[in-house]
């Protein structure tokens, strides 16, 4: 077999890797130096050298995208399609199993998956069963505790109970909260993990069924595996040994998820006689880049250390830019972006990258004001958009009944007069009875205990949920969607509102009818479309945005960054507080895990890199005047430029090396006198003309917004 065209895309210690004998094999090998091309490639050795069925391969990812792009590359070195081939994330992957085996895992078959909100609002609940008050017990902290305790692999009952009042509380709610989940067929993703590792555990048939299905076991970004997962791998891989994982101590960033690091130390232990391979060789980055990272990361200790160098140039210094508020740095990046696309570059290779998802929205509205196309991935996701939540609800409550979630979204939306009271009787029955509020809805229609008008609205919601399901039957998914979308009155009740919002709305609703019609459906699943369908939008939010084929600017957190890489890269808002965040701040090892973010930031460059912070920030509704990153500080002084004033703001879109002169003179930064409020900074300039207004942030009464034409403002 002539695998030439296999070995001569790799140097030497990726061959050494790729064609290693079957054995447990570590890859331990720093950014960029080709651990996720290894790992492809070692599939395709698979395949084609060692003539192994890709049915017997089995290749986890971080993300989604991660796996479709694994599976195009390895389709691309083989030249044909490996359709049957389990390539996805361990949620995607556990989902399948519990989807396939739901039985043996003692689920309803028409199990339904519980994003974080809606596990949030299924805590409320058990609070409520017991009396707690989710003021003194904050629903985050039980969520917390639970998916915790999950990740570990502790139900209920492997808690001990304490002397300590506070745990034992938390307990119950842990407990209550799991009768809630079983009893309504639902799963959340620490779930997912949990069921899936017992299934093997428990199950010997199914465990000898599997371990001999999957003959070889590949993992991508290994150190940001938790317990749980490594538990589960460690008894699929148990009898053959044939697992190959590939990771970077330096990137590991979910130990907040409960990622564990230390998995990466504890492997060769697991696993007799493992071989390690190193990569040094960077083939991402510019030199510049490249040092400017690995002089950040050289800040943190514990680290296993490694050398990566590239044989590229030093390229472009690394460019700095100190904006006046959230609103400037948007404007300033989008700007470079647009330079970048003005000299033929495509919109996809620029990435925006930020700390916290609520980032996102001010970059939003500048490219939406430029009329830039964009892409958001992870935070504001198409699937979590409240319209699209209504519609999944309703799309829910057709494939079961059960899903109380979802019964509780769609009983009033659009509005049909079933108000707060109506709905407390049924949770009220729903409670005493021990039975979900569908069931609870029909015990009180019948009974004759409502008022006649709250009979007949919840009358013809049942009528409608159940004539929906008939009517759905046997169509094409898309059908399906469109069929609820109008006879739910959801898309007429947007459409009647006015407003941009209202119409964003109607757009992102027929978006999913599109969603729906792009869905592939993997004919050797056996669960109906429907179902599957609706898993997807728990599990891959983000992914109806990301499959429409246009050429967009890409915007993610820097956790969803990981493993991709972008010619263009800007990483915003460098401060204290935001980049580190607050959280870490004030515990132990978690600045280190801020840095790692940084180098897994930085590192996703392969060109240019841009680096910006605000001096005013305004996030979550409040304002504040902020210091830049410790990070900035850990860079070498010689890889940066600065970019401070040659930038200025247009009233359409900023304009780089121009004179400032909008606004009758006045420009960002300036220090103005108001009659009434006194001195002040200007932060924000809008309009023009007569319309231009301004933002100043005045020493003692705060930032306003004033019209320029009567504000009758000194520039001091
Ligand atoms: P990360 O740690 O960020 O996940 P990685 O180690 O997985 O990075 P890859 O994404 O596999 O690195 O590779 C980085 C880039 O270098 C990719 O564009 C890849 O195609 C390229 N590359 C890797 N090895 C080689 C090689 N031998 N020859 C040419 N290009 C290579
Ligand atoms: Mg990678």
């Amino acid at each position: 077999m002539d695998v030439s065209h296999i070995f001569d895309r790799l140097n030497e210690s990726q061959r050494q890797a790729v064609a290693s004998p079957p054995g447990p094999l570590l890859v331990l090998a720093g950014a960029g130096s080709g651990k996720t091309r290894v790992l492809t490639y070692r599939v395709a050795w698979l395949v084609q050298a060692l003539q192994m069925s890709p049915l017997s391969v089995l290749a986890v990812t971080f993300t989604n995208k991660a796996a479709q792009e694994m599976r195009g590359r390895i389709e691309e070195i083989l030249g044909y399609s490996i359709g049957g081939m389990w390539i996805g994330t361990f949620h995607g992957i556990a989902h399948r199993l519990l989807r396939t085996h739901w039985r043996e895992a003692g689920l309803k078959q028409e199990f339904q998956i519980l994003d974080s909100d809606d596990q949030l609002r299924l805590i409320r609940r058990a609070l409520k069963q017991l009396n707690m008050d989710d003021g003194y017990w904050p629903p985050k902290q039980v969520q917390w505790f639970i998916n915790g305790h999950k990740e570990e692999g502790r139900r209920p009952q492997h808690i001990a109970e304490t002397n300590d009042r506070q745990q034992d509380d938390l307990l119950r709610v842990y407990r209550t909260y799991e009768e809630l989940c079983q009893r309504f067929g639902l799963v959340d993703f620490a779930e997912l993990l949990l069921r899936a590792f017992e299934l093997m555990k428990q199950n010997e048939v199914l465990r000898d069924l599997y371990q001999q299905r999957f003959h070889y076991v590949l993992v991508d970004e290994f150190q940001d595996t938790n317990s749980i997962q490594y538990e589960w791998l460690k008894l699929l891989a148990s009898t053959h040994q044939n697992i190959f994982v590939v990771g970077d101590d330096d990137q590991s960033i979910y130990a907040w998820r409960g990622a564990r690091i230390e998995n990466i130390f504890q492997f060769e232990k697991d696993f007799k006689d493992t071989q390690i391979i190193r990569l040094e060789q960077n083939y991402r980055s510019t030199e510049t880049i490249l040092s400017a990272a690995n002089a950040v990361i050289g800040n943190n200790r514990g680290r296993l250390g490694k050398n990566l160098w590239t044989e590229h140039d030093k390229g472009d210094p690394i460019r700095m830019y100190a904006a006046f508020n959230e609103v400037d740095e948007a404007r300033f990046v989008v700007d470079r972006i647009q330079s970048w696309v003005d000299c033929g570059h495509a919109r996809k290779d620029a990435a925006i990258l930020y700390r916290s998802n609520a980032q996102s929205r001010v970059f939003e509205e500048i490219l939406l004001d430029v009329g830039m196309p964009y892409r958001v991935y992870g935070g504001l996701r198409f699937f979590e958009r409240a319209e699209i939540k209504d519609a999944l609800a309703y799309l829910r409550l057709i494939t079961s009944r059960q899903d109380d979630p979802s019964f509780e979204r769609a009983v009033n939306m659009p509005p049909r007069g079933i108000g707060n009271k109506t709905m407390d009787l049924v949770r009220e029955r729903a409670r005493v009875n021990q039975i979900a509020y569908w069931d609870a809805t029909l015990a009180l229609i019948h009974g004759h205990e409502l008022p006649s008008r709250s009979v007949q609205a919840l009358t013809r919601f049942v009528e409608l949920i159940n004539s929906l399901d008939e009517q759905v039957q046997g169509l094409a998914l898309a059908e399906q969607v469109d069929v609820m979308l109008c006879g739910s009155g959801l898309i007429a009740h947007y459409r009647k509102e006015k407003g941009e919002k209202a119409e964003m709305r109607v757009e992102n609703l027929e978006e999913l009818v599109t969603a729906a019609r792009h869905f592939a459906h993997d004919p050797e699943d056996e669960v109906g479309t429907l179902p599957t369908f609706l898993t997807h939008a728990a599990l891959e939010a983000g992914d109806a945005q990301a499959q429409r084929w246009e050429d967009c600017v890409q915007l993610m957190s820097l956790h969803s960054a990981k493993g991709l890489e972008f010619p263009l890269v800007f990483l915003t808002g460098l401060e204290e507080g935001l980049f580190p965040h607050q959280r870490s701040l004030q515990e132990a090892g978690r600045l280190e895990e801020e840095r790692r973010l940084c180098y897994v930031g930085m590192t996703r460059a392969m060109r240019q890199l841009y680096l910006s912070y605000a001096e005013v920030r305004r996030l979550h509704g409040r304002e504040s005047y902020t210091r830049p990153s410790r990070f900035l500080a850990e860079l070498p002084s010689k890889l940066v430029e600065e970019i401070r004033d040659g930038f200025v703001m247009r009233p359409h879109g900023p304009a780089p090396d121009e004179k400032p002169e909008s606004a009758n003179g006045l420009r960002l930064g300036d220090r103005v006198h108001h009659s009434t409020f006194g001195e002040g900074v200007v932060l924000h300039v809008e309009g023009r003309g007569e319309y231009t207004r301004v933002q100043v942030n005045f020493a003692d009464k705060g930032s306003k917004w004033l019209v320029l034409a009567y504000a009758n403002l000194q520039i001091l």
